[in-house]
């Protein structure tokens, strides 16, 4: 029964992608949701608001602290973490658990800490590390970005600095200087080598 075709629930791959914060994680996994439709892409619950565009459901879920409070208590979450020490990020176990018994492989873009969880929860789960082409362009992408106060920029990329040194920890790294090609780089490794 486990032999369906094209399926095969313990080949299907749980792909981590994780760095550190402004070397784009956010721009490679948007480029995979929208030219990938074929891959799953876990959706995490936050606590922190929506930036404007962002769709509740689709980006993130976006929920208040009782509402992740309660996901933590009824163990719903297969990983979570305070970034930034602010808001609190999590996967929701649900979906993964489905996609995965159902021999689908899935995405994770979450932060280090977070990555590390997946890693002690599932030993065969697949961490990917995004990195900057250097640390003067991933400066620059999180300042240009315009999104943060000053004190926040400061505050990431103190965070940046300290999770650099946490690639050792990872199975794979990519180099995010084109963001198309470091998106295929992080599809192909979702793709389960055919049983031989
Ligand atoms: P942002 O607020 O810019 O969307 O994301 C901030 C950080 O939270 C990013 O580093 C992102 O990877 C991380 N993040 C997003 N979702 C999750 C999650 O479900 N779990 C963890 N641990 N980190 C997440």
């Amino acid at each position: 029964l486990l032999e369906r075709e094209g399926a095969s629930p313990e080949r299907a791959r749980l792909v981590v992608l994780a760095g550190p914060t402004a070397v784009g994680k956010g721009t490679v996994s948007t480029h995979i949701r929208d030219n990938f439709p074929g891959v799953l892409l876990s959706v995490s619950a936050t606590t922190r608001d929506p930036r404007p565009g962002e769709i509740d459901g689709k980006h993130y879920y976006f929920v208040d602290h009782a509402e992740f409070d309660r996901l933590i208590a009824e163990d719903e979450l297969l990983e979570w973490a305070t970034v930034h020490n602010q808001n609190r990020y999590g996967t929701p176990r649900g979906p993964v658990d489905a996609a995965l018994d159902a021999g689908d492989s899935v995405l994770l873009e979450i932060d280090i800490q977070g990555a590390r969880q997946v890693k002690r929860a599932m030993p065969e789960a697949v961490l990917v590390f995004l990195l900057p082409p250097s640390w003067e362009e991933m400066v620059r992408r999180l300042v240009g970005r315009g999104t943060e106060s000053p004190e926040e920029q400061q505050r990431r990329l103190e965070t940046a600095k300290v999770e650099l040194a946490a690639q050792d920890e990872f199975d794979h790294a990519v180099v995010n200087d084109d963001v198309a090609r470091a998106a295929q780089e992080v599809v192909d490794l979702l793709a389960v080598p055919a049983a031989r």
